[in-house]
């Protein structure tokens, strides 16, 4: 017996009235009308059924900690980083797991299947480490969690982070992190950088470092990642994630930059909600926007993600776990509305980041995982524009959350019997 019949969907590839039939927590066909016997039927009504969302870049030790043990006063990056420098040797680990799943389960429910978070290995202890561990374990069945080994306190700037990461590699950590612009000095940051990279090399990793997190136009450690990715042969394995400093560099220097970062496979990860917050803080009037330069970096080929960053910790007191608001930023940021760059926007939180990650089995296509979620949009730019209801959210073949359709009865003067949907017919 066949696990689960979605009829009459849409598609984000424009396809419209398919099927589609999940067997074995497997997508076994995609057509027109399949008729077909399975446990359980639902009728998509012509609505868009989508590859689940995908957060290319997140924090889970730090979230939900908002307030503890006070809030960030002035907003900003630094004050945040000394924050959660007070919070950690206050963290325990079983808070830390339950705070995880707490996350894991708003995820679900948005249709978000599928997470990178750094976890920080500048404490010896590892608690943050072995807590996500056991939480990537745990919500296994339901959300792939990778996890990024991230040194926050500088690699060679904090005594014993190099051999922390290594320990968190070792307990099973899957990916190589970095933040070579909080080293000492630029050449710390670069040698942090090659260090990194040399070690994502040996272990066969993937490697994604915060990079250029600053309106420095002079922080150019994205050259040096490219650089030994490329000399490293690490292709396709590579990201840098924030990559603000872009936006303020000189334009001569990001004509060269950019075609390097293709030609060495590295990939960009902005952060829409909370570079914008963030970046820009030095500035009077005008203020500098910080995001990467996303437009230019899709327009040359490079993979572009929007990723969530932070949901409720010491660097934003906001947030939701909603892709499709990360997207909405994103777009309005980088001014893409145009209908293709709109688009762009979407895939900017579901295939493109799947990419990154290498998750196995992502897409909508006959021999994929049967993961999808039915969104009440009909397309994924009115996905964006209403922030969608996840109608229903499906793993492996199953239903794992669904959520009521957005209706609002109205009592209206001479509009008797009124109802609004966020959708128009
Ligand atoms: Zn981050």
């Amino acid at each position: 017996m066949n696990d689960l019949l979605i009829r009459d969907a849409a598609l984000p590839d424009g396809r419209a009235g398919v099927d589609l039939l999940c067997a074995g927590g497997r997508i076994a066909a995609i057509a027109p009308r399949i008729d077909a016997p399975a446990t359980r039927t639902l009728d998509a009504g012509g609505l868009l059924v989508s590859p689940p969302f995908v957060d290319a870049h997140f924090h889970m030790d730090s979230t939900l900690t908002y307030g503890m043990p006070r809030v960030n006063a002035s907003g900003t990056l630094l004050e945040g980083i000394a924050l959660w420098g007070e919070l950690k040797p206050t963290l325990v680990q079983d808070a830390i797991v339950e705070r995880a799943l707490a996350y894991c389960d708003i995820a679900v429910s948005k249709g978000l299947l599928a997470i990178r978070s750094h976890v920080d290995t500048s404490d010896p202890r590892l608690l943050a480490v072995e807590a996500l561990v056991e939480v990537r374990a745990r919500v296994k069945p339901y959300l792939d969690l990778q996890l990024v080994a991230f040194p926050q306190d500088g690699l060679l700037r904090s005594p014993g982070a190099l051999h922390n990461l290594k320990r968190a590699l070792d307990l099973g950590v899957d990916v190589v992190g970095g933040i070579p612009h909080f080293e000492r000095t630029m050449a710390d940051g670069a040698e942090s950088v090659r260090v990194l990279c040399d070690l994502a090399a040996d272990r066969g990793l993937r490697v994604d470092m915060h990079c250029d997190e600053s309106d420095d136009p002079l922080s150019r450690h994205v050259e040096t990642l490219a650089y030994h990715a490329q000399r490293l042969k690490l292709h396709g394995r590579v990201a840098g994630s924030h990559l603000t400093s872009m936006h303020s560099m000189d334009n001569y220097y990001v004509s060269k930059l950019i075609p390097l970062m293709r030609e060495a496979g590295v990939a960009a990860i902005a952060n829409p909600l909370i570079n914008i917050t963030l970046q820009g803080r030095h500035d009077t009037y005008p203020k500098r926007r910080g995001m990467t330069r996303v437009p230019e970096l899709m327009a040359a080929g490079v993979p572009v993600a929007f990723g969530h960053d932070c949901v409720m910790d010491p660097w934003y007191p906001l947030g939701s776990g909603d892709m499709l608001e990360v997207a909405s930023m994103g777009l309005h940021v980088a001014q893409m509305t145009g209908a293709d760059a709109m688009r762009a926007c979407y895939e900017a939180v579901t295939t493109t980041p799947a990419a990154i990650l290498g998750l196995e089995g992502y897409g909508l296509d006959v021999g994929r995982r049967a993961d999808f979620v039915l969104l009440e949009a009909r397309d994924p730019v009115e996905a964006i524009r209403l922030r969608a209801t996840r109608l229903a959210v499906v793993r492996a073949g199953r239903v794992i959350a669904t959520t009521p359709a957005a209706r609002t009865t109205l009592d209206l003067p001479g509009r008797p019997g009124s109802v609004s949907g966020m959708r128009p017919n």
